[in-house]
């Protein structure tokens, strides 16, 4: 193994943790970089983030004395091999071309499928070839300080193919790289896509950013307020959904799992667990430490850390990154999913939710199905009828048992709607798995349930009871806990049925009217005994969207980060509403600026 003077210094720069881990033949492309830096973030300690911060300043001055200029012959690939690749392209191309058995469809399909390969091939190709010969453009593609290996063939090898508007193959193979000039019918095949991505740039990168902002304002009071809300309650996960359960906090024996749990957790063939989630966190404010678990630094968040915050920024910078990720890439066909489209739906909630499926609104039987004349359906549940679009498919059955809340057509259930029939515990569990489904795999899931938790969270009042609340109220389910709890009765989770649930079992929330699906659900995973509310109080959730839910904040100046500015001014004057300048939430400490940060336990 070769040490470079270069790995020695970056060494030295290293805590003392991290020193033990780094690998000095580390090569320090894109994703070796990612690695050094979550290296230093795992096992550095309180000191990382002044590491990273000398690393940076030594990439920065070594790249300013090597002084590196990039000529022309940076941007020249005249291998043979680049020849070869391109003729062999231009063969393959003029094969699908010429051949007449084939549908116009197939064809683009192959053509798509040929492009997306041959680019993939040449990229390797060409940015090992570029790196060989010195070229300072390649280096710079290769660690990811200036475009990336694709850009750069672009620019060296060729673009190989483009598309048009709609993003379907154009036939005409492309030979030349943009550094060597196109010919004109090149060109003019490049300008269809190249132009169609250009307006798709400048139009979307606004739409992430302002969901940004209608999610920052909802979740920035979710803090940690406390070493342990002493729960033993959680949800139950599979232990093969690593990400799910790693570093967090098991609800029966109160252990975190780390690689030596999860190592036993599977060796001794565990298939379901149940672990402590924000969103089943009853702390009274913010997120206690057990129920968040580990963060990325392998250790609790800190008291007073804002993970709402955190949270809001992971799912959105995501979403940012993959609206700019469907931007030209150059020819490559085939349906795409929308992340961005379908993430925003789903948080946003809006009247005419995208894809929306019909959910059964009453447990029952589906007694008929009929078709109406313009080809929608309606599916009789006992004797309640449901409409079913025909852009949707009916997957009941006649005959069928469904519970209230059931999906009984392919399409999306829409949060809103499932809370309402199956309550707030499910709906946040239902809104946090889907979005985790819809972002893939990359992001840690407590993220989406600090999120979820905050737009399910608010009930509206509609038989007070002893509550201190008018009917029409609209609050903090937390709020009416209190009132939930003053008169309470253990009672066999069989003998449930129609009871208010008083306290949260696995993700089922106070305040839920216990049906026979919530019963089955319980004693499946053991819980045989349940705590009911005799409180006479009904309310209802509220639920809103991300767009809206920063209306509902009784924090008035809090409620100035969102929008309707004039009406939270208006009506903060009218009702006398106060702000607390020590509260979870940091927007009125931040403003008055004397006291910010000399809350207790968490607050601002
Ligand atoms: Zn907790």
């Amino acid at each position: 193994m070769v040490i470079t003077p270069g790995a020695l210094l970056i060494k030295s720069l290293l805590p003392e943790g991290a020193k033990q881990k780094y690998d000095p033949s580390l090569v320090l492309d894109k994703s070796g970089v990612q690695k050094l830096m979550s290296n230093i973030i795992t096992h550095g300690g309180d000191t990382a983030h002044n590491s990273i911060q000398e690393l940076s300043h030594l990439f920065f001055n070594t790249a300013t004395l090597h002084g590196y200029s990039t000529p022309l012959s940076d941007y020249e690939n005249d291998s043979e091999e680049r020849q070869q690749l391109l003729h062999e392209f231009k063969t393959k191309v003029n094969e699908i071309n010429n051949d007449k058995s084939t549908t116009p469809a197939q064809k683009n399909e192959r053509l798509g499928n040929l492009s997306g390969e041959y680019q993939g091939m040449s990229q390797r190709m060409n940015i090992k070839y570029m790196v060989g010969k010195g070229s300072t453009a390649g280096k710079m593609a290769l660690t990811g300080a200036r475009g990336n290996p694709m850009q750069l063939a672009q620019g060296t090898f060729s673009p190989l193919m483009s598309e048009d508007i709609e993003g379907k193959a154009l036939p005409i193979p492309i030979l030349h790289s943009f550094a060597e000039g196109l010919t004109p019918a090149e060109h003019l095949a490049m300008s269809y896509g190249g132009r169609a991505s250009t307006v798709k740039a400048q139009m979307s990168t606004s739409e992430p950013g302002a969901l940004f902002k209608q999610i920052v304002p909802t979740v920035l009071n979710e803090v940690i307020t406390t070493n342990d809300c002493h729960t033993t309650n959680g949800v139950i996960a599979n232990v093969s959904d690593k990400q799910r359960i790693f570093s967090h906090v098991e609800a029966v024996t109160g252990q975190v799992i780390d690689d030596g749990r999860y190592k036993d957790l599977v060796s001794s063939g565990t298939k379901t667990i149940k672990i402590r989630t924000p969103h089943t966190c009853e702390a009274k404010e913010g997120i206690c430490q057990k129920c968040y678990g580990y963060d990325s630094r392998g250790r609790f968040p800190r008291i007073g850390e804002n993970v709402g915050i955190i949270s809001a920024q992971s799912i959105s910078e995501v979403l940012t990154q993959a609206m700019l990720a469907t931007k030209h890439k150059g020819g490559v066909a085939g349906k795409k999913r929308d992340v961005f489209l379908e993430a925003s739906n789903m948080l946003k909630m809006p009247e005419n939710f995208r894809d929306e499926a019909a959910l059964s609104t009453l447990a029952g039987k589906v007694t008929s199905i009929e078709k109406t004349p313009l080809g929608d359906h309606h599916v009789v549940v006992n004797d309640v009828k449901h409409f079913v679009s025909r852009a949707q498919e009916v997957t009941a059955k006649v005959g069928d048992q469904v519970y209230a809340g059931q999906q009984i057509s392919t399409g999306t259930a829409n949060p809103k709607e499932l809370v309402s029939l199956r309550g707030m515990g499910e709906g946040r569990k239902y809104l946090s798995d889907s979005l985790r489904e819809i972002y893939g795999s990359g992001l840690d899931p407590r993220h989406f349930d600090v999120v979820a938790k905050n737009l399910v969270k608010y009930v509206k009042v509609v038989e007070p009871g002893n509550m201190d609340l008018l009917p029409g109220d609209i609050v903090d389910i937390s709020k009416v806990l209190p009132y939930l709890r003053e008169d309470t009765k253990s009672i066999p989770t069989l003998q449930a049925k129609g009871k208010l649930l008083a306290h949260q079992a696995l993700e089922v929330m106070p305040g839920t009217r216990l049906d026979d699906k919530h019963i089955q659900h319980l004693l499946s995973h053991g819980v045989d005994s349940v705590n009911i509310s005799q409180s006479n109080a009904i309310f209802e959730p509220f639920v809103m969207g991300a767009k809206s839910t920063k209306l509902l904040d009784k924090n008035w100046v809090s409620r100035l980060a969102g929008s309707h500015l004039k009406k939270s001014i208006t009506d903060a004057a009218s009702y006398g509403e106060r702000s607390s300048i020590h509260s979870t939430d940091p927007i009125t400490p931040y403003i008055l600026g004397t006291e910010f940060g000399e809350g207790k336990e968490g607050r601002y």
